[in-house]
């Protein structure tokens, strides 16, 4: 078997796996990504960024390439409930990063990505599969090639191999499970008759519904159905299509945007549950991203969650040699961020989409204390994990302080 070394391994050539790829290869660290596609192709994956995730972009040098490879960014933020506007959030003006959401076709990012990681001194092996890892003080990758097994040593592994990532199995992680609550259904649309500057947020909390539309440009909409899981089974391949158009109208986006509207890919639908696994360090191998953490993409915040792995995993690596304590430092603050906002997460599923006579009561209590003081909500755009999620924000979450007597 062919032998070889470099500093770091990367499992994986996603967003995570490829930005790490290019942090640390433009900083001489000998860096390898390791990529079983050949070519990207839609697998329905997050296609919009919250602007707490382009400040991550932008403290890694790459929001930069992600422009000019075609992302566009979507100023307005506009809910509803049912078919009526609730607001409409001004992201530029009322996020610290004072940028839109950043959206773009996931293919077209991960090619441009991995493309940046090679140009910045990584070695990319593309259509190359890891067949096994072995943790350890010198911790090696296996990986299939055409011409037979190849074992690459380093002084890092890094797992960036997605939400059913192998890497944590093969380095003994313990994977935790939500039970699923939500189901989440997409698909790409061209030429939906809706607005190219806004993200549309339907919620239909009534029938436990809910529904987002993300510009990605060039007239191509990323539509995503959200519902419990007892209402509905998932929705899959061509076959399924209208009933997703009628999901979507049911919970109020406008009947007619879907007039002359085309799909342009496949329609799949994934779970609404996180899997995570608690310190994401040992043995020689981290885990970043989905591998990490797959929070439950319902409430978009995966792209920015891997961008913050990558830019903590970086920062931590750069400054010290050693590793091993960098690499222990970067999981400790994963657990923090990443529980953070598991909990505000878990609070809005249950707001917002549970069905049944005590969610119906919960919501007439709630939502007109939201509606007097917005800032009971949390802000997952602008600040995701770093929005308030102590028992003091709970309790705003749910108007559980409004009930107290004066004085407690
Ligand atoms: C339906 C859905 C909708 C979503 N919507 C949003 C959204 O709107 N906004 C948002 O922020 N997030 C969203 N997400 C989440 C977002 O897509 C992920 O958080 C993000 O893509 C994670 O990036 P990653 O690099 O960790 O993993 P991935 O993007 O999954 O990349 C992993 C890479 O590893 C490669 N790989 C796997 N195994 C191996 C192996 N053995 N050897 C070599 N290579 C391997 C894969 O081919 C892949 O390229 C959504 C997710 C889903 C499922």
């Amino acid at each position: 078997m062919a032998q070889s070394n470099c500093d770091v391994v990367i499992v994986g050539g996603g967003l995570g796996g490829a930005t790490l790829g290019r942090s640390l290869a433009i900083r001489g660290i000998r860096t390898l990504v390791v990529e079983c596609e050949a070519v990207f192709k839609d697998r329905v994956r997050g296609e919009g960024m919250h602007p707490w995730g382009v400040a991550e972009a932008r403290a890694l040098g790459i929001d930069g390439l992600l422009r000019d490879s075609g992302a566009h960014e979507v100023r307005w933020w506009k809910r509803y409930f049912g078919p009526v506007p609730r607001d409409c959030r001004d992201l530029v003006e009322t996020t610290s990063a004072h940028c839109g959401c950043l959206n773009f076709y996931h293919p077209s990012m991960q090619r441009t990505l991995l493309d940046a990681a090679e140009a910045a001194g990584a070695i990319v092996r593309r259509d190359t599969a890891v067949v096994g890892v072995e943790p350890g003080d010198a911790p090696a990758v296996r990986m299939r090639t055409v011409h037979g097994e190849e074992r690459v040593s380093a002084r890092l592994v890094v797992g960036a191999d997605g939400r059913r990532s192998v890497v944590r199995s093969w380095a003994g992680f313990i994977v935790n499970q939500d039970p699923p609550r939500l189901v989440i259904a997409g698909v790409l649309h061209e030429g939906l008759r809706a607005p190219e500057d806004a993200v549309q947020y339907f919620q239909n909390p009534s029938c436990g519904q809910g529904a987002l539309i993300f510009p990605i440009g060039q007239r191509r909409f990323r539509s995503y159905s959200i519902s419990g899981v007892p209402q509905r089974r998932p929705l899959s391949g061509s076959r399924h299509i209208a009933e997703f158009v009628d999901a979507c109208i049911t919970t109020g986006v406008p009947c007619d945007w879907y007039a002359g509207a085309s799909v342009a890919g496949p329609l799949a639908s994934y779970p609404g549950a996180d899997c995570w696994v608690g310190h994401p360090y040992r043995d020689g191998v981290a885990l970043i991203g989905d591998a990490a953490a797959a929070s439950d993409p319902s409430w978009g915040c995966g792209l920015s969650l891997t961008l913050r792995d990558v830019r903590v995993l970086r920062d931590c690596l750069l400054g010290t040699d050693d590793w091993q304590a960098a690499a222990h430092s970067y999981a400790q603050q994963h657990d923090r961020y990443y529980l953070a906002l598991h909990r505000v997460e878990d609070w809005l599923t249950q707001l917002l989409y549970e069905t049944g006579q005590m969610a119906d009561a919960r919501r007439a209590r709630v939502l007109p204390h939201w509606a007097n003081e917005p800032d009971r909500a949390p802000d997952l755009s602008g600040l995701g994990p770093d929005t308030p999620s102590d028992e003091a924000a709970r309790c705003r979450f749910f108007a559980e302080d409004v009930d107290l007597p004066a004085g407690q």
